[in-house]
């Protein structure tokens, strides 16, 4: 069966990756044919790369060949791109997020299905080996009921390159990487949320958020904390997840961490007291050596990547794994995360006054 022929629109640090690796890796399910980028240093190199090069988004939705775009642009520029090519006739992959708001993705998704073509948004952080691990310790029971994640990224290098720094162009952690962080939850614990509080942080500056806090309840009764950084030197760990008979942490990408639960049906004589700082403590003490095991983090299995899926998906009316309401559910959250911050923004005004 043949391929699916890709255009790829924007052809920027994401971009890139999508043609010379995501896509790469499934050849005989997508092939890129070429770029459209606003930016002609962009063509000059996708064009050494072999893809042909575009002058105008136009001429890639009048090519016949091509049957899907991905759009890997700034976030202000999706919905009108991907309208245009649904209308054109083609599918689409848009990166996240999907949109700027929830009126826009709507909008989206009503032409997707008065066109029927497909919209499917890369919700590329479901695949990340250490969400599969806290997936994995979720389902399993391992540590007991688990009753609060903090999941985090942390970095010391401000918000990156330009648009990213502007309102207008969707910039701002909340967008960029809350997305990413908010799906996964959602995706892990499939229960809505009952409550959330966030703080949004303006260290550097900048018109947009550089990072953020949001503390949430779901109605499941699990709570989260999900935290985004840009000025942090030094890191906390990617998650930290405690349940009622152990905790697991995994620090960073490279999955190194540890994930230890309590050893049941056995009595331990209670912790000795240890001296901390100038004091003593036993409800700090460690637990004894036999009161607790290491359990070894999940081999993460593989599974069907993004593009296969959107192979089969288009080719054999398969599920998407990436589903649009679980997209528009993460953008309600985001349309509300920022909402709360500007009416916060106007009761310090009201207050100053
Ligand atoms: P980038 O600035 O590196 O690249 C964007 C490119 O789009 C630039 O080359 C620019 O010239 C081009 N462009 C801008 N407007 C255009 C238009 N109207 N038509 C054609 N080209 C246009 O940005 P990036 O980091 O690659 O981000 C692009 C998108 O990818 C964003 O939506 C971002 O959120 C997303 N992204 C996703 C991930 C992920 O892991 N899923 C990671 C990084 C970025």
């Amino acid at each position: 069966m043949k391929p699916i022929y890709f255009a790829i629109i924007g052809y920027g640090g994401m971009g890139s990756y999508h043609g010379q690796e995501l896509m790469a890796k499934e050849p005989e399910k997508v092939q890129v044919v070429g770029t459209y980028d606003l930016s002609e240093d962009r063509q000059v190199l996708a064009a050494e790369k072999g893809y042909y090069s575009y002058t105008s988004y136009e001429e890639v939705l009048a090519d016949a060949t091509i049957e899907a775009v991905l759009i890997a642009t700034p976030n202000d520029t999706h919905k009108e791109l991907a309208i245009q090519a649904l209308e054109a006739g083609k599918h689409v992959v848009c990166e996240k997020p999907a949109a700027m708001n929830t009126e826009e993705l709507d909008e989206i998704l009503s032409v997707a299905e008065k066109t029927s073509r497909r919209f499917m948004v890369h919700q590329n952080r479901r695949w990340d080996p250490d969400f599969l691990i806290v997936q994995d310790v979720y389902q399993k029971g391992q540590i007991g009921e688990i009753f609060q994640i903090e999941s985090r990224v942390q970095g010391a290098n401000g918000i990156p390159g330009d648009w990213r720094h502007l309102e207008q162009h969707g910039g701002g952690m909340v967008l960029d990487w809350g997305v990413h962080l908010f799906d996964q939850l959602f995706y892990l614990t499939q229960s809505p949320i009952k409550k959330i509080t966030t703080d949004l942080s303006y260290i550097l500056g900048d018109e947009v958020d550089d990072g953020f806090h949001c503390f949430i309840t779901f109605e499941s009764g699990l709570k989260a904390i999900v935290e985004v950084g840009t000025t942090n030197y030094s890191k906390l760990p990617r998650w930290y997840v405690k349940g009622t008979e152990g905790t697991m942490k995994i620090e960073d990408w490279d999955l190194t961490g540890e994930l230890i639960a309590a050893t049941k049906d056995q009595t331990f004589s209670p912790p000795t007291p240890i001296q901390a700082g100038v004091g003593l403590t036993k409800t700090m003490a460690p637990p004894s050596e036999e009161a607790t095991k290491r359990i070894p983090f999940l081999e993460v299995p593989t599974f069907p990547s993004f593009y296969e899926n959107f192979f089969e998906v288009i080719r054999h009316h398969a599920e998407p794994f990436v589903k649009n309401e679980e997209v528009r559910k993460v953008m309600v959250l985001i349309d509300q995360v920022l909402s709360n911050e500007r009416e916060a923004a106007e009761v310090h005004l009201l207050e100053s006054v």
